[in-house]
């Protein structure tokens, strides 16, 4: 087990000519031990990060560090590092256990004992030890995705990097594995580089999270602090389903103007705008409540949409007229009766607000926490 160190890393791909910079100067410590989930959308270079650590891709600038050690030119059999893919990569006429041993064979000087050995503990700490003798084509995808872990495992490796391992499985599936997989790295204690594009997995499995955009690092904290306290307005958009709401406003001395609402502001929330002549206010969907007649200046006339229940929860959208193709959205409790057509009054506590530069995108203020309840 290591810790591994991204130091700005930045990689350049050329296309006939024109430079693609597909990772831009990042800068990342993950600790011994730790589960780091590199999240972001297509094409924001999370992929080409994995490989040039994984040493499958070279790097254009900065450093890579294992152990304290620099291995940014080392050839990827010389890491002490096992991948991952989203396609499980699997030979089809060996056997799961032939899979599992292939790579201990070719690379070390282990006795076949003792691979047997290794391999017969993995195939038990994933699940499938009846499964060991039969060939890939014989398993279920889930199955075939704990071959390919177990694969990784049984190198006992530094470092584990996995890319999307788990997108080709079904919902259920996929969120059983999120949960096995993050046991399994419990157990194991290994340093673990997860990549995907998809927030909720981010957000249940990672110790930390680090977003990425355009090649450029956003964020790099624990999931909630992601969540709560957003550095950017990406980061908050990125983070969280439904997602976060938008609102462009223009700063008009104690007041936020905007065509459809203006929000007044308390003497502390105004000084957060230092000089920002137009913010962004953001405001989850969970933050809104609908309430019975407007009371104070934080509430305001609006039109239900459309309602898509959920059972547990109503995400209800939300128009600040009946017409409008620009909408909000609410999630309410799931027996709380709402109908598209209503006319309601939403609030949007001052508490709860989130504000943005909008020419930068930097958070100015982010929800307050104080008003958390209690966990009793
Ligand atoms: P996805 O989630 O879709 O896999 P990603 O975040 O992993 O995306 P990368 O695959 O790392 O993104 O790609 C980052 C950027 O680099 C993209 O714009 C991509 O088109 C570009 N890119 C990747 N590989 C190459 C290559 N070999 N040559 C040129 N451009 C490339």
């Amino acid at each position: 087990m290591a810790q591994l160190e991204l130091d700005h890393l930045t990689k350049v791909f050329d296309d006939d000519g024109t430079d693609i910079i597909a990772v831009d100067d990042v800068t990342i410590e993950i600790e011994d031990g730790e589960f780091l989930v590199l999240v972001g959308p297509s094409g924001c270079g999370k992929s080409t990060t994995l490989r040039m650590v994984a040493g499958l891709e070279t790097v254009t600038s900065g450093d890579i560090h294992l152990g304290g050690k620099t291995i940014t030119k080392q050839r990827p059999q010389e890491r002490d590092i096992a991948m991952v893919f989203q396609s499980y990569a699997l030979y089809p006429h060996m056997s799961v256990r032939q899979n599992m041993s292939f790579g201990l064979e070719e690379s070390t000087d282990m006795t076949q004992d003792d691979i047997d050995d290794r391999v017969t503990r993995a195939g038990e700490l994933l699940g499938i030890p009846e499964l060991l003798e039969r060939k890939p084509g014989e398993l279920s995808g889930g199955q075939q995705q704990r071959v390919a872990l177990g694969r990784a495992i049984v190198r006992e490796p530094e470092v584990f990097l996995m890319d999307e391992p788990l997108s080709n499985l079904d919902a259920k599936l996929r969120s059983e594995m999120r949960t096995e997989l993050q046991r399994l790295q419990e157990d194991l204690d290994t340093t673990t580089m997860y990549v995907t594009h998809d927030q909720t997995e981010a957000m249940t499995m990672g110790d930390r999270i680090a977003v990425l955009n355009d090649g450029e690092l956003q964020q790099v904290g624990t999931p909630l602090e992601c969540y709560h306290e957003p550095a950017n307005k990406f980061v908050a958009g990125f983070i969280g389903e439904p997602s976060m709401n938008f609102f462009e406003l223009d700063v008009d001395g104690d007041e936020l103007v905007g065509d459809d609402f203006t929000y007044a502001l308390s003497p502390d929330t105004k000084e957060t705008l230092g000089g920002a002549a137009s913010v962004t206010l953001g405001i989850r969907p969970e933050d809104i409540e609908l309430v019975g007649d407007a009371e104070g200046d934080h509430d305001f006339a609006a039109t239900i949409d459309v309602v898509e229940p959920m059972g547990n929860e109503n995400s209800v959208y939300l128009g600040f007229s009946a017409d409008t193709e620009d909408t909000f959205v609410a999630t309410v409790g799931g027996m709380k009766q709402v109908e598209a057509g209503e006319e309601v009054t939403v609030r949007f506590p001052e508490e709860a607000i989130h504000l943005f530069d909008t020419t930068t995108g930097e958070a100015l203020k982010n929800r307050s926490l104080e008003l958390t309840e209690p966990n009793v």
